[in-house]
């Protein structure tokens, strides 16, 4: 099983040097591999010359300093633009690879490890080809191999390094509980014991700060197009831009503790989570900023839910998302035709009970999910 661990760097000038350096190397091979493929494809198309697949040692004598970082890097960019090829193979509509930018806000680079050539230095370095140990904050102890590591900085200049090892997870004990959850609007989520999750208040209050920020930067962003100033010469807008940008760091945190906490109790209590699968495609039309920030939230949660599930023994089912959820009464299966999201609150015409809209839906969401487990289970 691989895990992945993450943790902060504290690089000193050279070195932050050096790894902005890498992260452009790696971004440099990465487009000319992208800008060569689709050269090969276009003479394929018309000479019918086989397509040969470019390779970073190909570009090492064109650009020299390409031969000054880590190699392992380069092969990586490789890899990855195999992988967004065949992501686009698969799924056409998720669009054709895109070129590195050097403005994309996060910079990354991956590399592996080759008998020692990454590794923890006296608890509080981090050895990586081709630099000295770099300074790192081990708040938790890694288990297992390190297999690799990738370095990144994100918007405010944070450097971080994600590493990941081949490790055994052992499954936890049975519980014997199956639980519905619904994905709700007023609460983060509903479950089918009756219990709710908030949003995090602290949460909430970053994101209200967040947008009334970004509404700031905008002004800021329009003052200075009136003045026909360019934005990167705009000094109150750049100030903006980074506030902006530290809250978006700060809200990714916070919603990372709290999805990690409550996706690990959940695995920890329950032998299956029956979940709704969400209309992603309904969701990306979505551009109210609080919404969107919800349902980036909702499928991050989802996945940790489900790969942590996968480590510890446990299911994870989901449920189609044309399953009425929100109309059938969950104590009788009477149909209640559709309500709207106002209605939080309802009594079944049918047998008389009173609900709440979101822990109704859970409950017919777990109802559901085990037919769908005893389906496949007689398959
Ligand atoms: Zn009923």
């Amino acid at each position: 099983m691989l895990k992945a661990f993450k943790f902060r760097l504290y690089p000193s000038a050279p070195q932050a040097d050096f790894l902005v350096r890498s992260f452009g190397c790696v971004r440099k091979v990465y487009n000319l591999m992208l800008n060569d493929r689709i050269e090969a494809y276009k003479k394929h198309r018309e000479t019918g010359e086989p397509i040969k697949l470019p390779t970073p040692a190909q570009y090492k004598k064109e650009y020299p300093f390409l031969k000054e970082v880590d190699s392992l890097a380069l092969c990586n960019a490789q890899l990855h633009l195999k992988a967004a090829y065949n992501h686009f193979f698969r799924h056409p509509s998720s669009g054709f690879p895109k070129w590195k930018s050097r403005k994309h806000p996060v910079q990354s680079y991956t590399t592996n490890n080759q008998n020692g050539t990454i590794a923890i230095v006296a608890g509080r370095y981090l050895k990586l080809p081709k630099m000295e140990p770099v300074r790192i904050k081990l708040h938790r102890q890694l288990q297992g191999q390190i297999k690799s590591a990738t370095i990144s900085r994100t918007a405010t200049g944070k450097y971080f390094v994600s590493i990941l090892c081949e490790t055994k997870v052992e499954a936890k004990t049975l519980t014997g509980s199956v639980i519905g959850m619904d994905l709700g609007v007023t609460s983060f989520a509903a479950f089918s014991d009756g219990t709710k999750v908030q949003n995090p208040k602290h949460l909430v209050k970053t994101s209200d700060r967040l947008s009334k920020a970004q509404r700031k930067l905008s002004r800021r962003a329009l003052q200075a197009q009136k003045e026909g100033r360019l934005l990167a010469g705009s000094r109150n807008y750049q100030k903006q831009r980074i506030l902006v940008a530290k809250l978006h760091e700060k809200i990714a945190n916070q919603r990372n503790d709290f999805q990690n906490k409550l996706s690990t109790e959940l695995v920890n209590n329950h032998d299956v989570i029956c979940v709704e699968t969400l209309n992603v495609t309904g969701l990306v039309r979505n551009h109210r900023l609080a919404r969107s920030l919800q349902d980036v939230s909702w499928s991050a949660f989802l996945s940790k839910l489900t790969y942590k599930a996968e480590w510890y023994g446990k299911q994870v089912i989901r449920v189609g998302r044309w399953f009425p959820s929100s109309q059938l009464c969950s104590a009788c299966g009477h149909r209640d035709g559709k309500k709207g999201l106002h209605i939080r609150e309802w009594s079944c015409p049918s047998c008389g009970t009173t609900h709440d809209r979101d822990v109704n839906a859970s409950r017919n969401i777990r109802t559901e999910g085990l037919h769908l487990l005893n389906e496949t289970a007689q398959i």
